[in-house]
């Protein structure tokens, strides 16, 4: 790289954020001294230095081109919020002056009325209010200085997804600190859970995505035949990327890294057109926060590029789909990853420690972990042989595995290759950061140092997945730290306490391939839950131990989480609901009329033919006049089927009964509308079908 290009990135980079080092030059040494305590600490900002620190954060935004605020906020839609304000303020000479205060920094009052609460907040008492998270930058995007807040009901109840999070790493932080004050560490103040989230995602022609009602509408296609080539070749995973997608990369990764992201990674996917990015791993609050800008960033430079991103779990049936990587661990201010087993046997049994009680939290919530990833689209991902399946496992590799159960049995290793080992933890062998064994299809894969949790869907918000798993790793902890704090031999007591827990929590461990029907009877024969689709899954989020679970940790009250129980079963219907009335819409308006005005094409050749003489063949339009009369006859009857579903959904008795209803009645007859359909598009000539064909779309940028 020549050294302007060198310099230019480096300038580039995190030039729209409002970061610690511009706090540095900017703001008067005592107030950022308390600024970074806020940060550090968590503790809330007194209101004379917020007065200052806005008045910094004003100049310093309007210097990068704003000329208004938001408080940027991500409510239950999974998506994110802002309303904008200027910063302009009248003079009493009608002139007018730049100005924002410290309790505007602080907090905000949009209106929460039109926000899912779930039956939380009554619409009499619409207001809502929004609280800086100063643990996140305030960044500058096109004219607007943005600032992450939380979003609360004035009551206090939680309308948002952030809030959790940030009590989820607190929680996990304060059960960390306890156990590592076992190992003698006090200087560890306060362990941070890092993410690094990978994003999977679809390019395609905008003229294309603009003739696509299905997929405006409801982010998937709802129609469209099988193309004849599709990825069976694997001549895409990490192919070359072409011209046109290069260009939009490079432009993307130059956005992201003006709002401080750190875009790293970027190739090719299995399916064609689809591509995947991963920046580098950071707090997971502040990845949360870049995860939505890059999913932003992602559609916004597609319309520049004339392209269109698809950010939906299953864009394209019989096409692989996206999901998202979500990697996890936790990290000590002191700068230690815990979940990285060292050479030094010392650390050996803290490693463990926290290993172990990872795998038990998992297997202990299990179904939490399914839920946290559960929605209409990702239905179409979990079992499909692409994606880990609705079974939540974990891998961890045959070393780390032989290592447990030597701890849990007492038994020597001497099986794995080149690993003989006295039973203990006397020493680890470093090669297990190698992560020398990869197994793509687990839900749950240690990866080394950190674990890759694979169930994501591309199109989620990563808060969710996150809460749960610092919220039942945090209970885990807590029981370790309960247990050994009492002991009066700690090296005894946590040689037996991992042993009890490897024992307890074996059966959530499996290595094998995740995608085979042998493992779903294995899965059975162990007891792990098995649940298949989102209503499943959800029916079991209100189970005692989960209550029990949030509401020990401070992370949700009982009716904060009827009231997201609620949202998501909502969620999950209004998705079915509308990918119904866009089918139904699709295959009366667009369909129907293309195939009638071909079939009257071909019944034109066929009289024609015979009127010229009884002796021309018209076996061709014969053959194809029934084939396609039979196909348009079948789809019309499967459309009054799926219109009599969607009346039923009336009578159904409360939002769980209607979830399972859009799924097993409505979800069916929207199958059936597209079969018929699907085969008219094979038969009926390229030039009278409504809409770009798959083969079209998937095969063209
Ligand atoms: P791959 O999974 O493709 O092998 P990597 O292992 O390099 O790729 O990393 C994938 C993602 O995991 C990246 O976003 C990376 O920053 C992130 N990652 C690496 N270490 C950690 C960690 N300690 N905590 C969270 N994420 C991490
Ligand atoms: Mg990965």
């Amino acid at each position: 790289m020549p050294n302007s290009a060198k310099e230019s990135v480096s300038d580039l980079f995190g030039s729209k954020v409002f970061n610690s080092s511009v706090m540095r030059q900017r703001l008067p040494k005592q107030i950022y001294k308390s600024v970074l305590k806020t940060i550090n600490e968590d503790l809330p900002l007194e209101e004379n230095i917020a007065d200052v620190v806005a008045t910094a954060m004003m100049d310093w935004a309007i210097e990068q081109g704003a000329t208004h605020f938001t408080h940027w906020f991500q409510p239950m839609t999974g998506i994110t919020a802002e309303k904008h304000d200027s910063f302009i303020s009248p003079t009493a000479d009608g002139k007018i002056i730049m100005e924002f205060s410290g309790k505007e920094l602080i907090k905000g009052e949009p209106d929460a009325s039109s926000f899912p609460s779930g039956g939380l907040r009554a619409t009499f008492e619409a207001r809502g209010y929004t609280a800086w998270d100063p643990t996140s930058y305030a960044f500058v995007k096109g004219t607007t200085l943005y600032i992450p807040t939380v979003f609360c009901s004035y009551s206090g109840e939680v309308l948002d997804k952030k809030t959790p999070l940030l009590r989820s790493m607190e929680a996990l932080s304060d059960q960390a600190v306890r156990i590592l004050k076992l190992f003698g560490k006090d200087d560890v103040k306060k362990v941070t859970t890092t993410i690094g989230a990978e994003q999977e995602y679809f390019l395609v022609e905008r003229e294309m995505y603009k003739k696509r009602k299905d997929i405006i509408l409801t982010g998937r296609s709802l129609f469209g035949a099988k193309p004849p080539k599709g990825q069976e070749k694997d001549d895409h995973y990490f192919g070359k990327i072409r011209g046109r997608v290069a260009k939009y990369m490079d432009e993307l990764d130059k956005e992201l890294w003006k709002l401080g992201i750190s875009s790293k990674t970027r190739h090719n996917e299995v399916a064609p057109s689809q591509h995947e990015m991963a920046p580098i791993f950071t707090s997971t609050n502040m990845a949360t926060d870049h995860n939505q800008l890059i999913m932003e960033m992602m559609q916004r430079v597609a319309y520049r590029h004339n392209l269109a991103c698809l950010l939906h779990e299953k864009p394209f049936e019989g096409v692989n789909g996206s999901g998202k990587h979500n990697n996890w661990s936790m990290a000590t201010n002191t700068g230690e990853n815990l979940l990285d087993p060292t050479d030094n046997p010392a650390d050996n049994k803290q490693f463990l420690l926290f290993l172990c009680a990872t795998i038990e939290a998992v297997y202990k919530y299990s179904e939490l972990m399914r839920i946290s990833v559960a929605s209409a689209g990702n239905d179409h991902r979990l079992g499909a042989n692409e994606a880990p399946p609705a079974i939540v496992s974990v891998f961890l590799g045959e070393q780390l595995t032989a290592i447990l159960k030597s701890i849990a049995t007492g038994e020597k290793i001497t099986n794995a290759k080149d690993l003989v080992m006295e039973l203990g933890v006397k020493s680890l062998p470093s090669f297990i950061v190698d992560a020398t064994d990869r197994n793509r299809t687990s839900p749950f894969a240690f990866t080394g140092n950190k674990f890759e949790f694979r169930m994501l869907g591309s199109n989620q918000s990563i808060s969710g997945p996150n809460i749960t798993l610092n919220t039942i790793v945090a209970d885990v902890l807590e029981d370790f730290a309960d247990t050994l704090e009492k002991a009066s031999d700690l090296d005894a007591a946590i040689d037996a306490l991992l042993k009890e827990s490897v024992e307890r929590s074996k059966n959530i461990v499996f290595n094998g391939n995740n995608y085979s029907d042998e493992w779903v009877e294995e899965a059975a024969r162990r007891g792990l839950p098995n649940l298949k689709t989102t209503p499943a899954a959800l029916e079991t989020f209100l189970l005692e131990k989960n209550v029990e679970l949030f509401g020990k940790h401070g992370i949700f009250t009982k009716t904060e989480m009827a009231s997201r129980y609620e949202i998501l079963l909502e969620e999950y219907c209004m998705t079915i609901n509308i990918e119904a009335l866009t089918t139904l819409d699709l295959a009366k308006q667009e369909i129907i009329p293309a195939a009638i005005t071909y079939s009257k094409e071909v019944g034109e050749s066929l009289l024609v033919k015979k009127n010229c003489s009884d002796a021309i063949d018209v076996t061709v339009e014969t053959a194809l006049l029934k084939k396609s009369s039979a196909l348009l006859a079948q789809m019309y009857q499967a459309i009054s089927a799926l219109e009599t579903a969607l009346e039923g959904v009336e009578g159904c008795d409360g939002p769980q009964a209607e979830a399972y209803y859009f799924c097993n009645t409505v979800i069916p007859a929207m199958n059936a509308v597209r079969e018929p359909a699907d085969a008219l598009e094979m038969i009926v000539a390229e030039k009278y079908w409504p809409f770009p064909s798959y083969k079209d779309i998937l095969f063209y940028v």
